[in-house]
């Protein structure tokens, strides 16, 4: 491995793949409280793509070769396998029902439930429900009498 093909890709495309995750987090904002921990696990993302971008310029600066990447992928792995609750905290399976998720449950919502399961959302329905009724005799009532 005398080459630096690995190395200049991953200089060059690596910091692409850092906005990108840097603009995903933009995205989960959306989704507010109840997906702080996805959205703290897309930034330690980016930081590691970022740290890895920046070891493969330093590599790149020094004029060294390829094998030096092997160290960064090593300690990289490490990082998600210890850092894995924090870093890749994705469930693809309700834990009330097993139920595969959606991808939008998967990645912006810190629960793993299913929309049948996750009782804020059902709550919420109820409430939404009965705030409709209640507009609906409100409405009724303005409405002049007829009779
Ligand atoms: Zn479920």
């Amino acid at each position: 491995m005398e080459s630096q093909i690995i190395i200049d890709f991953v200089a060059k495309y690596f910091y692409w793949a850092f906005l990108a995750w840097i603009f995903m987090t933009l995205i989960q904002r959306r989704h507010g409280s109840k997906g702080v921990k996805k959205r703290m696990a897309v930034l330690y993302q980016a930081i590691l793509i970022f740290l890895i971008m920046v070891y493969a310029t330093i590599l790149k600066m020094n004029d060294l070769t390829d094998i030096y990447l092997i160290i960064a992928a090593i300690v990289a792995l490490m990082i998600l396998f210890f850092g894995r609750k924090l870093i890749l905290p994705y469930h693809s399976r309700c834990r009330v029902c097993g139920k595969r998720m959606s991808f939008e449950r998967i990645f912006y919502y810190d629960d793993p439930l299913c929309s049948e399961h996750d009782e804020e959302e059902i709550e919420m329905t109820e409430e939404v429900k009965k705030k409709i009724k209640e507009i609906k005799e409100e409405d009724q009532k303005d409405k002049p009498d007829n009779n």
